[in-house]
């Protein structure tokens, strides 16, 4: 055998991930070059660097999609106690360099947002940041179930959200409140800066039609 057929380094890596500068490594399946010069993951998979050729490809994972610490999840509130969001882990996205859905988890996770991973400042009640039948983005910080979520980032916080009176999809007024394009109430919420992504909004309408709530 060779040395450039062992002389491989294998690593799990989202879409997105900066794998090195072009000036090192050329890139090869599943590989992209960004305008800045980082060679980047195009797909989830294992990259694998041929230390010989300076050449990365990335194999596609199959294994099922499952959260992992630092994890950029979607999923839906299933309940707030004075102390924690509980969190129903419904998908996995990618945050860099835009945003892109990663696919939909094949098991059933639960999290919990405690309220020191809330947001940044301090929290009188809770249910004026998120109420059950939200949908949220949130990061993993731990490996197991039940998974530990922050929400602190102002690219965290609900993406989607009903309002109370009428149903109707709440649309961000800033990062602490949503209001209601039909009867005009304004909730409390800790919105995420994100929640007016187009390429998010697209995701949540497929997600809202696999998932009837
Ligand atoms: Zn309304």
């Amino acid at each position: 055998m060779s040395y450039a057929m062992k002389g491989r380094v294998v690593r799990r890596v989202e879409p997105g991930d900066v794998l090195g500068v072009e000036e090192e490594l050329y890139p090869g399946d599943g590989v992209y070059v960004d305008e800045e010069g980082f060679v980047r993951a195009g797909v989830l998979g294992e990259a694998a660097l041929d230390l010989e050729s300076k050449t990365v490809v990335i194999k596609r994972l199959k294994q099922p999609l499952a959260p992992r610490p630092g994890s950029n999840v979607v999923g839906f509130v299933v309940g707030v106690r004075h102390d924690i969001v509980l969190v129903e882990l419904y998908g996995l996205v990618s945050l860099s360099p835009k945003v892109a859905w990663l696919g939909e988890f094949s098991g059933v996770f639960t999290g919990g947002i405690p309220i020191g991973q809330v947001s940044g400042e301090f929290i009188r009640d809770i249910q004026e940041y998120y109420r059950v039948g939200d949908m949220v983005l949130a990061r993993v910080l731990n490996a197991i179930s039940p998974y530990q979520l922050t929400t602190k980032p102002p690219q965290y916080g609900v993406i989607y959200a009903l309002c109370s009176n009428c149903l109707t999809p709440l649309e961000p007024a800033g990062q602490r409140s949503m209001r209601c394009p039909r009867c005009g109430s304004v909730e409390a919420r800790k919105v995420s800066i994100l929640a007016s992504s187009k390429l998010l909004q697209v995701n949540i309408r497929r997600l809202l039609a696999v998932k009837r709530w």
